[in-house]
């Protein structure tokens, strides 16, 4: 497996000429566009890697299905379901016109910002830094790491460069969709979004949510079944930006990308992926991820299809 993985790794190196890393903050643009790994657990708990697998990036979207979990988590999936869609809304993430009518609830999802926005108001807790300290928290469950925490100077830079989704969470204020203080509501998308992962936590997340929310090897459930078939049905649909169609008969598992460059992929009951290249393509999914992901998927016959 892992001479699997170091041919497939050199295979793809080719295709990070013709991406761009992110530059939308200027935080992001100084990471090297050469950094490439992968890093699979399998659901017996087996590692294998290969590449720069160990080195640290932002979740950026990839909090997004962890909003959604924490979402459900404290809110059940009627709750949920009633603030915000699941229908791809095929517009890129940070669309301000998500349907052509007025904006409803049903014309977002949880893998868009303003449904992630969402999520965030709906994080239960006494005060927000305790909000934020039980996402935080899950996400180092969920990733196998306890000391997981925030980038700060990304965070300041998200914070700094946020226009266009402060705009979203006003906009989404005054249809009455949105509860709670915007800023402070902002101020926990922006943070999440800049928490550091590595290829093995983005893999640890993707095998959880493989074997349905327990961890592999020790058993430890960190949620209910239910709601793994929630999350990685919206990841199938919604997960790959506006490239979700065409990454679904490509490569045919859930998974979700972020603007910083890294993947993660979930193939139910067999393995979780991580994946890590900063060069993206014009929907903001790493490149030479994608492509890695298309091979390892013919070869493990991993599409779900
Ligand atoms: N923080 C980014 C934003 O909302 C996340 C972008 C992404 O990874 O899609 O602009």
């Amino acid at each position: 497996m892992e001479e699997l993985l170091e041919r497939l790794l050199e295979e793809c190196r080719c295709y990070i000429q013709e991406g761009h890393v992110a530059d939308y903050i200027p935080e992001l643009s100084k990471s090297d566009p050469d950094a490439f790994g992968i890093y699979i657990i399998n659901s017996d708990g087996r590692h294998t890697w290969a590449g720069d697998c160990r080195q640290s990036f932002t979740i950026q979207s990839i909090v997004k299905p962890i909003l959604l979990l924490q979402a459900l988590l404290d809110n059940g999936m009627e709750a949920v379901q009633r603030r915000v869609g699941m229908e791809a809304t095929g517009k890129p993430f940070d669309a301000i016109n998500s349907s052509d009518q007025a904006l409803d609830s049903g014309h977002i999802n949880p893998m868009v910002n303003m449904g992630a926005i969402v999520m965030c108001s709906l994080i239960k807790g006494g005060t927000y830094e305790e909000r934020f300290q039980r996402l935080l928290s899950l996400t180092g469950k969920l990733a196998g790491e306890e000391e997981i925490g925030v980038d700060e100077a990304v965070y300041l830079s998200e914070k700094a460069h946020g226009s266009r989704n402060r705009a979203l969470a006003y906009l989404l204020k005054s249809y009455g969709l949105l509860e709670g203080d915007v800023e402070e509501v902002l101020d926990c998308y922006f943070r999440a979004c800049s928490i550091r992962v590595s290829c093995k936590a983005l893999a640890h997340i993707g095998a959880v949510l493989a074997n349905r929310g327990r961890i592999p090897l020790t058993n430890e459930r960190i949620f209910p079944s239910a709601l793994a078939r929630y999350v990685n049905a919206i990841l199938m649909t919604c997960g790959m930006y506006d490239g979700s169609g065409e990454f679904a008969v490509r490569v045919g598992v859930p998974a979700k990308s972020g603007v910083a460059g890294g993947i993660m992929a979930v193939a139910p009951t067999r393995m979780g992926i991580g994946i890590y290249s900063p060069a993206l393509d014009e929907k903001g999914n790493s490149l030479a991820g994608i492509r890695l992901l298309e091979k390892l998927s013919q070869e493990l016959y991993l599409s779900i299809f």
